[in-house]
């Protein structure tokens, strides 16, 4: 049984201020006796903004990563941040590929794979990001671009690497659009991933994490989340609005009551009646 796994994904937004509040107002749900999410949550924020988390979600029960490492261990490389220097932050987690790195920073899919080994190396958990643009769709390449982009992964991570990743299915068209897959277009790309990453590794495949991303939103990640190959959600804008981003997670914690109903066994629901 795979565990749930909602990640916000704050991208270049925030500040010091802005921040306080938002962190507050998780921290305080997830404090919460009531809450009690049956999932893992983590929230990656600008490099600058690490040390913040650290200190407002230390021994939280929620944890913090960046979203992006150098794909260098250390060295004369300006600008860049190593797996390092995020685990001497705290993080135990980091976004690799995201289609916004891939667009506009070049980044392909072998070099996104060395970025999630170095990552993995670093004692980090890579999530990485994999998905077809809309134009890809739209002339039939779905499938293949996706595939390849896992092939790059398989190619140079072994298994031991493998266990570590985390996989996020974000079509590009859907980020930050308000367009989302439907549950069963989601739900069918992740089962085509998890099968490629079992013709190679099958327990991999097995325990392996691949979250949806692309417009998730309390309305939406119900039904989404409610899908067999769907392990959790990679949430861009709805991560920066408190509500939003807990309102995404509480769809969880009634996908998880309204299971728990379905599970009572009728003896069970008798005795329930018998009480009233
Ligand atoms: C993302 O950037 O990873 C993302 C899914 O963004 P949004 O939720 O805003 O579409």
């Amino acid at each position: 049984m795979r565990r749930k796994l909602i990640v916000g994904n704050w991208k270049m937004n925030g500040s010091l201020t802005s921040n306080t509040a938002l962190l507050e107002s998780i921290r305080t749900a997830f404090a919460c006796a009531s809450f009690r999410p049956p999932c893992d949550i983590a929230v990656c924020a600008p490099a600058p903004y690490l040390a913040q988390c650290r200190i407002a979600l230390t021994a939280s029960g929620i944890v913090w990563g960046a979203q992006d490492l150098s794909v260098h261990e250390a060295g004369a490389y300006t600008g860049e941040v190593s797996g390092a220097m995020l685990r001497d932050f705290g993080c135990t987690c980091v976004i690799v590929g995201h289609s916004e790195r891939r667009a506009y920073h070049a980044e392909g899919n072998g070099f996104v794979a060395k970025k999630a080994m170095r990552a993995v190396h670093a004692g980090l958990t890579p999530i990485v990001c994999v998905g077809e643009t809309l134009s890809e769709r739209e002339t039939g390449q779905t499938e293949a671009v996706v595939a390849s982009q896992v092939d790059a992964l398989l190619a140079v991570l072994d298994r031991d690497a493998l266990q570590r990743v985390v996989l996020a299915y974000e079509p590009v068209w859907a980020i930050g659009t308000g367009m989302t897959a439907t549950p069963a277009m989601a739900q069918d790309m992740h089962a085509l991933i998890r099968m490629q990453m079992s013709a190679r590794h099958a327990d991999v495949a097995e325990t392996m994490r691949i979250l949806y991303g692309g417009s998730m939103k309390p309305e939406n990640a119900r039904e989404l989340l409610a899908m067999p190959d769907i392990d959790g959600g990679l949430i861009g804008g709805a991560s920066l609005k408190a509500d939003d981003f807990l309102g995404i997670i509480r769809t969880l914690v009634a996908n998880r009551n309204h299971k728990d109903m379905l599970d009572v066994s009728p003896s069970e629901a008798h005795d329930g009646n018998n009480a009233e």
